[in-house]
């Protein structure tokens, strides 16, 4: 039976030595096998986040919710002021977890939705007061909106505010420069450009995020604690077996590869890749007059968002082709737009993105 490629914005397909390391037989955490991969996976985070050599890598069983949460709960407690840069549904999820916490939070909310936040407005709000930290979505998966994480690095590191990236629709894929740009930390989600099933919450946290745990009163959830899980990763990557709580080993194995995989193309290539491949879309619709949801400026090269103008059916039509896309996430406008996840393996395969786009052409043409 032939099955749909799955090309929404996470889960996305996986490539076959992905696949063939998750059909391996159980092995126990302190394996020599299991004990490599993941020390090997978390040298390659580094160099995947193109990260420095003092950073602290971490691979723990979980959602990119729970990536988020264990960013903004090792960095903040209740009292503490932050900003949030808002570009959409993640940006609302961001403000929210940080509220629960009793933190403060100063919201900078793209004008309107597609929109790319203010910088100007949080250089003015960092040279103005003092905040704690700055968080922001490197793609934010409901509008299809790139944030200019560069730019928003610097003034953090100008003003000393650390700086929190939602790399979860981003991380090898859009341009990331840890080390260069000075990014405090940014974390990812398996299921996403990694090419991997869901399940690994991943983030690369600088020294100075570090410290600002250690200064927190009380501290997040054990679970979820930088400084209980950082023996652990520093024993892996000595590739000495350690227990705190046991690791996904059948998904790390995975990861391993899939680092390995994305490495051997070289990140430079993978991040001119994506690019190339989101620019083939625009065109695809800019031809068809079908109208994207972001900025054109600030669009993503993981995902398309576009709104199905005379094509409600889209979603059906494509998948009559052999291909499932993805219907709106944003809440105020779910229904008038879809989404197209075009990262990672189905980024590199060629077949992948080329199949998508002759169907959408046939179908565009059709009418
Ligand atoms: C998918 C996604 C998340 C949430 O990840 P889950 O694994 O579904 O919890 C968070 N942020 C962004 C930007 C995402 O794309």
């Amino acid at each position: 039976m032939t099955r749909d490629i799955l090309m929404i914005p996470g889960p996305v397909e996986l490539s076959p030595a992905v696949y063939k390391a998750l059909a391996a037989p159980i092995a126990s955490h302190v394996s020599p096998t299991i004990i490599e991969a993941h020390g090997a996976a978390l040298e390659n985070m580094r160099r995947v986040w193109l990260a420095g050599p003092e950073t602290q890598p971490f691979i723990i069983a979980g959602s990119g919710t729970i990536a988020m949460e264990m960013a903004i709960t090792n960095i903040c407690e209740a009292g503490d002021k932050v900003i949030v840069l808002n570009s959409g549904y993640f940006g609302d999820r961001n403000e929210k977890m940080l509220k629960r916490l009793g933190v403060e939070v100063r919201a900078i909310k793209a004008e309107k939705i597609g929109a790319h936040p203010d910088l100007e407005l949080l250089e003015k709000e960092l040279s103005e007061d003092n905040y704690k930290a700055v968080f922001g979505t490197h793609v934010d998966t409901s509008t299809g909106v790139r944030l200019d994480v560069e730019k928003v690095s610097k003034h953090c590191r100008q003003s000393g505010t650390l700086s929190i990236f939602d790399g979860v629709c981003a991380t090898a894929a859009e341009t990331f420069r840890m080390q260069d740009w000075g990014a405090d930390v940014y974390y990812t989600a398996s299921q996403k450009a990694l090419g991997l099933p869901p399940g690994l919450a991943l983030m690369v946290c600088s020294e100075k995020a570090i410290k600002a745990r250690k200064t927190l009163k009380s501290g997040p959830p054990l679970s979820m604690d930088w400084l209980a899980w950082r023996p652990i990763m520093q024993a892996y990557e000595n590739r000495k077996g350690s227990y705190f709580s046991t690791p996904a080993t059948g998904l790390i194995s995975a990861l391993d590869v899939s680092l390995e995989e994305i490495l051997s193309v070289g990140m430079e290539e993978i991040f001119s890749l994506h690019q190339r491949v989101g620019d083939r879309f625009r065109s695809l619709f800019e031809e068809h007059h079908l109208s994207i949801l972001p900025e054109s400026k600030y669009a993503a090269n993981t995902l398309s968002a576009v709104y199905y103008g005379e094509h409600q059916t889209i979603l059906q039509q494509v998948k009559e082709g052999g291909y499932v896309i993805a219907g709106g996430l944003h809440p105020e406008i779910k229904a008038t737009y879809f989404r197209i996840g075009h990262m990672g393996y189905s980024a590199r395969n060629g077949k992948d993105v080329q199949g998508l786009i002759d169907v959408l052409k046939k179908l565009l043409s059709e009418k």
